[in-house]
């Protein structure tokens, strides 16, 4: 049984804007961050009940290649997608509260596996951030 991550989040905490933004910044500077394509953006948002739109950005960094051996550019969409198999809603992934207001930082316990949608592969993310919510 894959353990794609917790529904209980004991390791999660809440901080204000000017820290989650300094968080965010230092992250970006990781060389092999990777954007997630508007598509993908679109397809998490079908996934997660979100609105159109409401995802701005998602990225990610992987504890290795970011490109799949099927050739699939790996992005948060395969970790949200694969969050949806383990029956975990991927709202929770993205977002703890109903309006998303809050920043959720969620403590990196290792990393979180996903697989490719394309093949089933399966990848390591080191983590990933958006409006709101990081897992670092
Ligand atoms: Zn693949």
């Amino acid at each position: 049984m894959i353990h794609f991550g917790r529904v209980v989040h004991r390791s999660d905490a809440v901080v204000d804007d000017r820290r989650f933004a300094q968080l965010v910044k230092g992250l970006a500077q990781d060389p092999n961050t990777v954007d997630t394509p508007d598509g993908d953006l679109r397809f998490i948002e079908g996934l997660a009940d979100l609105p159109i739109g409401f995802l701005r950005s998602f990225h990610i960094t992987f504890d290795g290649p970011s490109t799949c051996g099927c050739g699939r550019h790996l992005s948060a969409a395969d970790v949200v997608g694969s969050a949806r198999r383990a029956e975990v809603h991927p709202r929770e992934l993205i977002t703890r509260t109903p309006a998303g207001v809050q920043n959720v930082v969620e403590l990196s316990d290792g990393g979180r596996r996903g697989a490719c949608l394309a093949c089933g592969r399966e990848f390591l993310a080191a983590s990933y951030w958006t409006n709101g919510y990081a897992y670092a």
